[in-house]
């Protein structure tokens, strides 16, 4: 394919070479399995321990094991997957391929050079359904394996991290590094060290949701939230006191809007260095929560609570909140009680907990056209597995219309048109409300769609593996992660005969997304395996990707009666407005990148700290070195163990309570620093400046804080009592995640309207 030859050249055929190699190495495997297919079972375990180093040997021991272990013999390609994430790539193999296999193979081969793996699922239905099905290949070779699921408690969690290779979704998996890295013992942990990680949907988790932070919050009084600060800006008026950007992303005050602001609060100066990183930013959050969060579209109200969408996927999630002082204004807004805020304790975005792995390899439909970000960002390399059968699916071009109303209408006349031949169609959407006026519509027109988006991963699996019966319409928002394939026929294949002979199943896209990959995964559904199947999108010129990309190009076209544009320019344009909302997106994620890899760096500096702190008596040494007086009162009351585990706790306690501190100011400073920068040409080296001396300050102080704790509080036989100090660790932590953090402070693209029509 041309495509790829273009890629591989562009990275100096590094890729190619070893796509060759790769394929060598697999044939030199296949040649071994007549011998293999002789030995015992014993003998062939033993062969597999004794040459796990030699790719061919090991390849061909682990395809004779899941054949006999799974009843599943791998196809060459799958070999060729596996070895190429055994070598740490992002490999990307189609829809159907068999991925699952591949990635517990490379898993297996890595287990059995001893190291112990995650193998991380965007949830955990498929960790769990992933190790149930692939469990027998470990036990065959004398490996252990399990999987995380949310609902496990830490027991359960301990035990399963205790195996070779643990299947786990990728927040499961960065919620527990958030609690065992507040732990004051070291027998509280569930994890256990583990250098390599597996990551299926490599794209989605590494790239897509690669900066979505993972909080952990803890109970305590919060900051109040500020109904008066909610008052004054419920009587600002648009376009005097405020605007609002053409991507509805940002929301800014007006220098009226700043006085009247002032005057209202009788202050001075809102930018003044006292309000600029408290009132100013209250303010801020209070007209973000009026002007771009819609109640029914970004959150609902149910039982005198918000609760956040999460707009692309359609998921309610109940432990999801937005950051502390936006929730409150939300809620403000609503008129509703206002929760006891909480507080942060810690957070971890995917990029810094993939970070903490040695090796790290994936694998996903849709790996070459995110290379870039692989090789910047992670140092990855993209390998290309060819499919074990070609595929033959027809991607039609686009069909583009004047307007999102021609364009819709017309994606809904082929579904019909489609559907009435009884061939089944899946129809991609990118957000909830899309989805769910389709179904309407549909559903006027006397189609029965199932539609997905659903709060039930296991239920949501179900409807895709039917999805390929004969007079199916199924209507999705965002593929990425949704289970299973989709086999023609239905999940039994009972009708796949007819189905083939309708042409397979008809993949429709109601616009084009904002990246060619979130295309390209949702055209990947169809033509699994060598199927027959077609794509076709339809796109509106006046849709906000293609406006906000298409900015300052000039594109005069006539529309048919319908709406319809026949023009070479028209495609063009349409290509041209995708790659340039792809740049603009590749370089927030990098700007965002930067922030988040200095607040990693910090928390691993913290972490070697507080690692020694909690596994050796160096909190007592540096505590009763300041200390020494206090120290040996201490000792001449109780026993040397138990104060030492009292210093610890109070070192522990300190040190934990400022990384959180920390945190809220490093919040506040990048809001901060925002505001002020838009003059200044770089916020992200003002940021780094007042980072690292926080961060500095944050070291002494806890120490100097945990002297004086030391000195005063009581600490008795049965150690110390820091609730009792009121230093008490919170009584409840909840995790969430922030799906899409309206603090970062994104820029956006802001364009005018590029298509003209005559
Ligand atoms: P992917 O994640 O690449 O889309 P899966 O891992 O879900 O694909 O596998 C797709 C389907 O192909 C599964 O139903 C699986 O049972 C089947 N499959 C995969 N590998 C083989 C194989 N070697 N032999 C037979 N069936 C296979």
């Amino acid at each position: 394919m041309a495509g790829m030859n273009w890629f591989w050249k562009a990275l100096g055929g590094k890729e190619g070479r070893d796509q060759k190699r790769s394929v060598s190495l697999v044939a030199r495997a296949a040649a071994l399995e007549p011998e293999l297919k002789e030995l015992s079972d014993a003998d062939l375990v033993a062969r597999a321990r004794d040459n796990r180093d030699d790719a061919p040997e090991l390849l061909a021991c682990l395809r004779e094991v899941a054949d006999r272990a799974i009843g599943m013999r791998p196809f060459d390609v799958q070999l060729q997957g596996a070895l190429r994430l055994l070598e740490g790539d992002v490999v990307q193999m189609a829809t159907g391929e068999g991925k699952t296999l591949s990635g517990a193979l490379a898993g297996a081969g890595f287990a059995l050079r001893g190291e112990r793996v995650h193998s991380v699922t965007v949830n955990s239905y498929l960790a769990r359904r992933d190790a149930e099905w692939m469990g027998p290949i470990f036990r065959f070779l004398g490996l252990t394996a399990a999987s995380v699921h949310e609902s496990d408690d830490a027991e359960a969690r301990r035990a399963a991290y205790a195996s070779d290779v643990v299947f786990i979704a990728v927040n499961e998996l960065g919620f527990d590094v958030l609690r065992d890295r507040c732990a004051v013992s070291v027998a509280e942990r569930v994890q256990q060290p583990a250098r390599v990680a597996i990551i299926d949907e490599a794209d989605s988790v590494l790239v897509d949701e690669a900066l979505v932070p993972l909080v952990l919050a803890g109970s305590a009084p919060g900051e109040a939230p500020t109904g008066r600060i909610t008052d004054i800006v419920r009587r600002l008026v648009k376009g005097d006191d405020f605007t609002v950007d053409a991507g509805r992303r940002n929301v800014f005050l007006t220098d009226t809007g700043a006085s009247r602001v002032e005057r209202l609060l009788g202050i001075d100066s809102l930018y003044d260095e006292d309000n600029v990183s408290t009132t100013l930013v209250q303010v801020n959050v209070a007209l973000h929560a009026r002007e771009l969060l819609r109640r029914d579209v970004d959150y609902i109200v149910r039982d005198g609570k918000v609760a956040l969408v999460d707009s692309s996927r359609g998921r309610i999630a109940d432990l999801q909140r937005w950051p502390d002082g936006l929730q409150a204004a939300v809620e403000a807004k609503e008129g509703l009680a206002v929760s006891g805020g909480g507080r942060v304790l810690d957070t971890l975005t995917i990029q810094q907990l993939v970070g903490r792995y040695d090796i790290t390899c994936g694998m996903t439909g849709t790996a070459v056209a995110a290379g870039d970000q692989f090789r910047e960002f992670y140092g990855m390399r993209v390998s290309v597995v060819e499919p074990n059968e070609p595929c033959i699916r027809d991607d039609e071009p686009d069909r583009i219309y004047a307007t999102g109303d021609d364009a819709f209408a017309a994606a809904v006349e082929e579904v019909i048109a489609v559907h009435a031949t009884r061939r089944p169609v899946l129809v991609g959407t990118r957000d909830v409300a899309e989805s769910e006026r389709l179904a309407e519509t549909l559903a006027e027109r006397g189609i029965d769609a199932a539609v997905l988006n659903a709060k039930n991963d296991e239920a949501e699996a179900a409807v895709i593996a039917e999805a390929g019966a004969p007079g199916r319409v199924t209507v999705s928002t965002q593929m990425a992660g949704r289970g299973t394939d989709i086999r023609l026929g239905g999940a039994d294949e009972e009708h796949r005969d007819e189905v083939v002979e309708l042409g397979g199943l008809c993949v429709i896209g109601v616009a084009r997304h904002r990246t060619g990959r979130l295309d390209g995964q949702l055209r990947g559904r169809a033509g699994r395996q060598g199927d027959p199947g077609s794509s076709v999108f339809f796109v509106a010129l006046d849709d906000d990707m293609v406006v906000e990309g298409g900015a300052g190009e000039e594109l005069t076209v006539t529309p048919e009666a319908d709406g319809r544009i026949r023009d070479a320019r028209a495609a063009a344009h349409v290509d041209r407005a995708q790659r340039v909302t792809e740049a603009t997106m590749l370089s927030i994620h990098a700007t965002t990148w930067k922030y988040n890899k200095l607040i990693g760096d910090q928390r691993a500096i913290l972490d070697d700290r507080r690692e020694r702190l909690l596994t050796t008596d160096l909190a007592w040494r540096e505590l009763s070195g300041r200390e020494p007086e206090r120290a040996e009162e201490v000792l001449s009351e109780v026993p040397e163990d138990v104060a030492v585990g009292a210093a610890r706790e109070i070192a522990l306690h300190h040190l934990d309570m400022g990384w959180s501190e920390h945190l809220g100011d490093l919040d506040d400073l990048r809001e901060s620093v925002h505001l002020r920068a838009l003059a200044k040409e770089s916020p992200i080296d003002e940021f780094h400046r007042a980072a690292i001396s926080a961060f500095k300050n944050l070291a002494a102080e806890a120490v100097d804080e945990a002297a004086k704790s030391f000195r005063t509080v009581a600490i008795t036989a049965d150690g110390v009592d820091l609730d009792a100090e009121g230093m008490g660790r919170p009584s409840s932590t909840w995790t969430y995640m922030v799906n899409d953090n309206p603090l970062s402070g994104g820029d956006s693209v802001v364009g005018s309207v590029a298509a003209m029509f005559r």
